[in-house]
């Protein structure tokens, strides 16, 4: 990848147009806002749901952010690079055995202190001078920061807002920022129990207008299958829209399948957000993807 110390430059997140026959075929229009392209390591969501704490941190005069991640994490590496923009110390506490992965080195890079902890480690507050931000940046901080993604465009033709899902944090911002015509359509991209609501009571504390689908996880959590890395190569060669495996590989392949079963309505105008994570992608073999 190139200059990873570049600035964050939120002017490079233009509007894609996916004009492709199977959804012109059920009368749809899909264009994808490319936060992928403001970083390449920083990219997307994480950067605006990390906006607040930062500024809560600064406030109180902290040292720095404790935050927790796996070895390939995008909310660690750019929790690093923002810390290190705003002249912050952070700390990043990783679940699992030291492996040098290239998200761990580039977060190191950037100046975060890595510590590597048991699995089931519970994380105790034992630095009074460091802000804790939870994973994925999920708390109101997190989902006021997230409502911005929304703030660069002209948003008000779009019939649908659709977006990947972890934590649901960019989801709970993206319904805070429509408006009450809009659907904001999320993805989840881990395999989650039957009956378990923790996305929906997240969303729902920021408006009704949404819909949750649990149907394209591909296994869980950073699973994937032959299927969806063809379709993520093959979107690639008709629109060069790079996406990643994790988030946004999954949220397309389901929003081309829903359109498939008719989710969608003749005249539907779809806004994807393109939230980043392509670093992510490094973890695949080599040759996985025809992209990178
Ligand atoms: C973290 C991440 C998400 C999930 O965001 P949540 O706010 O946790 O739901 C989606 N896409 C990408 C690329 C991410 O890195």
């Amino acid at each position: 990848m190139e200059d990873h110390n570049q600035p964050v430059d939120l002017s490079k997140a233009i509007i894609h147009p996916l004009p492709d026959e199977r959804l012109q075929k059920q009368g749809i229009t899909m264009e994808v806002l490319r936060l992928d392209r403001i970083h390449p390591v920083v990219s997307g969501n994480k950067w605006f749901k990390l906006k607040y704490h930062l500024q809560e941190a600064i406030q109180q005069h902290k040292k720095g952010i404790i935050t927790f991640g796996g070895a390939w994490s995008n909310h660690l590496v750019a929790t690093a690079f923002a810390c290190q923009q705003a002249g912050l110390a952070c700390m990043g506490i990783v679940r699992g055995e030291e492996l040098p992965t290239a998200t761990l080195q580039d977060a190191r890079r950037y100046g975060m202190q890595l510590q590597f902890v048991p699995h089931h480690y519970q994380y105790e507050q034992e630095h009074a001078d460091y802000l804790v931000v939870p994973m994925g940046g999920q708390n109101n901080l997190g989902v006021a920061g997230a409502a911005e993604i929304l703030q660069s465009i002209d948003r008000s033709s779009y019939t649908h807002i659709a977006c990947a899902m972890g934590t649901g944090t960019m989801m709970a911002g993206l319904v805070k920022a429509s408006d009450p015509h809009q659907q904001v359509l999320g993805i989840s991209s881990l395999k989650l129990p039957a009956g378990n609501n923790t996305l929906h009571d997240l969303v729902v504390q920021q408006g009704t207008n949404f819909n949750i689908c649990y149907d394209y996880h591909f296994g869980g959590y950073a699973r994937k299958t032959n299927e969806l890395i063809s379709f993520m190569n093959d979107l690639y060669t008709r629109h060069q829209l790079p996406t990643d495996f994790v988030y946004t590989g999954k949220l397309l392949f389901g929003l081309f399948h829903m359109a498939s079963k008719g989710y969608f309505g003749g005249g539907s105008r779809i806004l994807v957000i393109h939230s980043g994570g392509l670093q992510g992608n490094r973890s695949l073999p080599p040759g996985t993807l025809t992209f990178l």
